[in-house]
Formats: C-alpha cells, structure tokens, sequence
C-alpha cells in the first residue's frame, strides 16, 4: 500500500534564485545514497522529490534519508489517481492497516491541483463519510487526534499518508564548499563537524598528534570519530591529516612562560591549519571551541588565538551548553568514543594555571623564543593521510560520473 516516499526540502524552497543547484545536489545524494536498491526509481517534481519503492522494504531506506543534510521531512505515502472513488478507498485501506482499538482521528486535506472537481473541505467530508460507515472504532477529533490522515491532491495523483518523520535540516551536503575541522578525540570537535557536515560545508580534517606523549589509540579514536560522521557527507568519505607536533609542543614547554603554554600552543595549531587548508582548497576551519568552556575558550583567548589567522572560523558549538552537545554526541553514537580514555596533545604539559586573559603582545614575545616557522613547515611535510569512509553504508558509493548514466 504505501508505495512512495515524499521528500519535503524545507529551507531549501527559500533559496530563490539558487534553488535549483541546492534541489540538484540533495537529489543526487538522495540517489547516490539508495543506489544499492534496485528496484527504486525516481521522480522530481520540482517542490517535491518522490521515491518509487517497487516493493522493496522502506525501513533501511528510512534511516538512511535520516541522515542525508538537506531533507526538512519525509513520509511514507500511498498513492491513487486524482478521482473521489479511488481516492475514498485507499483512505479506507490506509486507516485499516494503521488503526488498533479505539482511535481519534482527523483529516486533512490539501488540494493542490486546483482542477479537481471538489473543494477540499468537500473532499474531506466525502472520505468522512465513507470511512466513518465502513469502519468501526474511530471518532473525529479536530484538536487532539490520535491519527491525523493526510490527503494531498495533486495533477500527478493523490498521496495519502499519516506520519511524517523528521529529517535532519541544513543544507544539502557540500553545497558551501569545504571547510578543514580540527578534530582532537574530545567530545565537542567531532560534534562541531557533524554541525558542519549538516550545515552543507564538505570537510577535511587535521588532527594534531605528539607522539610518544600522545598514543596510537588516541589516533585510532580519532579516525573512528571521523568514520562515524563520514556517512553525513555525499561521498561518505573524509581525508584525515595527522600532524605531528611533539617538537612543537616540546618547544613551547621548554622555552615559554607557563601560564602561556595553551594560548601558544593552540596560535600553532591554527597557523598550520590555515596552511593546510589553503593547500586543499578548504574556505574556513571548523572548531569545537564553546565560548567559556575551558581558559583557552574565553573572548580574550580566542582574540588572541584567533589573530594568526585570517581564514574565517566556523564554530558551530560557540553558545552551546555541554548538556547539549553531549545530546547531539550520544545521538550521532560519538560519545562512547569520545570518552575512551587516551590523553591527546591538550591534555599533555597542561600548565597549572593556563591563562584566561592572555595580551597578544606577551603571547608574540613568548612565542618568538624559538624558531617555530622552520618547525611548522618540517611538522606539514611530515604528516600523514587518511582517506577514510563510513563504516556503515560503504557500498552504496558510487562515483560522479556514473550517476547521470545510472538514473
Ligand atoms: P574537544 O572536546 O573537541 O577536544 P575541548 O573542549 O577539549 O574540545 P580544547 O581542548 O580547548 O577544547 O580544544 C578546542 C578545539 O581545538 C577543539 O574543539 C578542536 O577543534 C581543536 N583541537 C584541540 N586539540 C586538537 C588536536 N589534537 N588536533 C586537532 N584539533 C584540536
Ligand atoms: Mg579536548
């Protein structure tokens, strides 16, 4: 019986002019993404985007659009012809295979096609009567329904359905470029990248590692992480860059003042990011910084941090409480990852009382006792690459070229 899924953009609908590229690019992911179904096909009408199930199972495709950025909602409908008798069945169909015991219901009628015969209040209370006399167990109820039934007229037919599931808003995936996210094994960077990911900016990522003080499980947590939220992106698939930063690291804590030590630190984590996000062609990086979180999060270390760099810096969980990000980490199933417990270059030579309103020209004085150019230079020739993709799913990536041929 239910047959479709309609897929509603959303936010989508207001980009006038560059509607088209934004529907364009969510289509594709939404057919790259189901291509290992065979028996579905797809339908673009423009405002909508109609699945054609050909009876295959809709539950793994369900969870699959969950997680596709750009799609605002979608239902499961069943579909008739735009005429009254046919439309008055499959109403009667629907409500019998949904209804258990008593149920409230109501129904909403939307008539799109402006051409059809009847109004839709008329329509409504033509499927009123026909379902209240051949159905038993149900009552009208305009204000607190159990089932609320949807019909929805249109020139390509009737859709009716009665649930509609949330999907996951933003943008469709990559339609504002790339960004490069600087992603530690901690709980709020990876979230940040998901922000991101949902948002449409594509990434890379740059994870700074200082072995032998930092471990290897530390980086293995990291390429995880990476995996779990690489199913939100089109490609399913991120480049990771490891660099290594003991010497940096080593520099700052045998030559800077103490309470410097984190504010130094994260200024080289920044330039070597800005550099490496030019060479990938990346527009910003993306942080999991919070403001106030920790001493290098305050307004005055993030200016002080943030003056080496003139790359813009998206940071999705600037205001955002910890409650809520540790709520978007269990849902996205980071969290038991996150809190493995392997230290990571932040937690390594933390100094006892980090400053939290550190002066930029006492940072510069600090920072200019060793010969950190030569070593930021040395640390991006040597690190390494991941191209790593999501666990779950892997099969249904399929390159650019061939999607045109196969739809
Ligand atoms: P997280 O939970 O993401 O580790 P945090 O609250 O611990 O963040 P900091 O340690 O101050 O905060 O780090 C702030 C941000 O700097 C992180 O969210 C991340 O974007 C970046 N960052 C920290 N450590 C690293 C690292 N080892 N490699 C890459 N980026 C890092
Ligand atoms: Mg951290």
């Amino acid at each position: 019986m239910y047959d479709h899924i309609l897929i509603r953009y959303g936010e989508l609908s207001l980009k006038k002019g560059n509607r088209k590229t934004f529907t364009n690019r969510l289509n594709n992911h939404i057919k790259r993404a189901l291509s290992s179904f065979e028996k579905i096909r797809f339908e673009d009408r423009g405002v909508r985007y109609y699945v054609h199930l050909n009876g295959t199972e809709p539950d793994e495709i369900i969870e699959i659009l969950r997680k596709i950025p750009g799609i605002y909602s979608f239902s499961l409908v069943a579909k008739t012809n735009s005429n009254i008798d046919d439309i008055k069945n499959l109403a009667e169909q629907v409500l019998k295979s949904e209804i258990k015991g008593n149920t409230k219901i109501k129904i909403e009628t939307n008539r799109a096609d402006k051409n059809f015969p009847l109004k839709s209040p008329e329509i409504t209370k033509e499927v009123a009567r026909h379902i209240f006399k051949n159905i038993e167990n149900i009552k009208a109820d305009m204000h607190e329904p159990d089932l609320t039934m949807n019909i929805d007229v249109r020139p390509e037919g009737t859709f009716i359905y009665t649930k509609v599931y949330k999907g996951l808003g933003g943008f469709p995936s990559g339609i504002l470029g790339k960004g490069l996210l600087l992603i530690s094994g901690g709980l709020d960077s990876v979230v940040g990248g998901y922000l991101a990911l949902k948002k449409g900016i594509e990434l890379e990522a740059i994870h700074f590692a200082s072995p032998p003080h930092t471990s290897a499980q530390a980086e293995q947590k990291v390429i995880d992480l990476i995996e779990k939220i690489a199913c939100y992106d089109s490609n399913q698939k991120i480049t990771l860059h490891v660099i290594p930063f003991t010497k940096i690291q080593e520099q700052i804590y045998r030559n800077c003042q103490d309470d410097y030590g984190i504010t130094i630190m994260r200024r080289m984590m920044y330039r070597i990011a800005e550099r490496l996000a030019k060479s990938v062609n990346a527009v910003a990086l993306v942080t999991g910084e919070s403001v106030g979180q920790v001493a290098s999060q305050t307004l005055e270390s993030l200016a002080v941090i943030n003056e080496v760099t003139n790359i813009p810096i998206v940071r999705p969980l600037s205001t955002m409480d910890k409650e809520d990000i540790i709520k978007i980490a269990r849902d996205i199933e980071t969290y038991d990852i996150s809190i493995k417990p392997y230290e990571d270059c932040c937690t390594i030579f933390v100094p006892r009382h980090p400053q939290i309103k550190p002066k930029l020209s006492k940072a510069i004085e600090e920072e200019n006792k060793f010969d950190y150019e030569s070593l930021i230079e040395e640390a991006l020739l040597n690190k390494k690459v991941y191209h790593l993709s999501s666990k779950k799913h892997t099969n249904i990536f399929i390159n650019d070229e061939n999607i045109e041929n196969l739809f």
